[in-house]
């Protein structure tokens, strides 16, 4: 079991040395920006939160800034991605983050998740991508595609199963978080896809169970 994830991590990995996809917020180690790309993409593909992103963080450039917004002006940044919620949301975060954490991002599970909108999936992707931390990020992508590597049955309730939760954590290479996730990704989005996934170019196939390869 443990060779075999370890199959799958490296195969994930070296296909994302040719095949990551190239957003603004991959290319920094910024908190504050890894924050806000990841407060957006939460139900929202990654190419529509793009402009909103770029406009957000040149507009409102650090958590104090985006705290001390027009409310109405970043609304009007973030409404094109439909839930407008959100802003109010991000906006309480920045506030938070200013007021309680004095302006500094938490590098923790527990405390980013005590904030209101960012979840344990939304906080793994941030530990990850700041700091190469191995939390599980559990979302139905992710899922998709291990459940069916593993041949497991993934349901909406799957999400918050421990047992999932541990899954997908134990595969994740120590020290190469960020990388892997967005591998992970980056497969599920292009390559293995909800409907008709392109097994025939997916470096797992070797190892899927729906791919037809010898499973786990
Ligand atoms: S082999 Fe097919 S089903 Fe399996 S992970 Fe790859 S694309 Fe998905």
């Amino acid at each position: 079991m443990e060779v075999r994830g370890r199959e799958i991590t490296n195969a994930l990995l070296r296909w994302g040395e040719k095949n990551l996809r190239d957003f603004p917020w991959r290319g920094t180690r910024d908190p504050y920006r890894i924050f806000v790309a990841e407060f957006l993409l939460q139900r929202t593909r990654a190419e529509q939160v793009v402009p909103a992103y770029e406009e957000l963080v040149r507009k409102y450039p650090g958590f104090e800034e985006l705290a001390g917004a027009d409310p109405s002006g970043l609304l009007e940044i973030i409404r094109p991605l439909g839930l407008h919620r959100r802003a109010n949301l991000l906006q309480n975060a920045a506030r938070i983050i200013k007021e309680q954490f004095g302006g500094l991002l938490p590098p923790s599970m527990k405390e980013l998740t005590s904030i209101e909108g960012v979840g344990t999936y939304t906080a793994a992707a941030i530990l990850a991508a700041l700091y190469d931390l191995p939390a599980p990020a559990v979302d139905t992508n992710t899922l998709r595609v291990l459940g069916r590597v593993f041949g497991l049955e993934i349901k909406e309730s799957s999400r918050k199963k421990r047992e999932y939760r541990d899954l997908i954590e134990s595969l994740v290479p120590k020290g190469q978080a960020r990388l892997y996730i967005y591998a992970l990704l980056d497969l599920a989005a292009t390559v293995c896809t909800p409907r008709n996934p392109a097994c025939d170019r997916c470096p797992l196939i070797r190892i899927c169970h729906k791919g037809g390869g010898n499973g786990l």
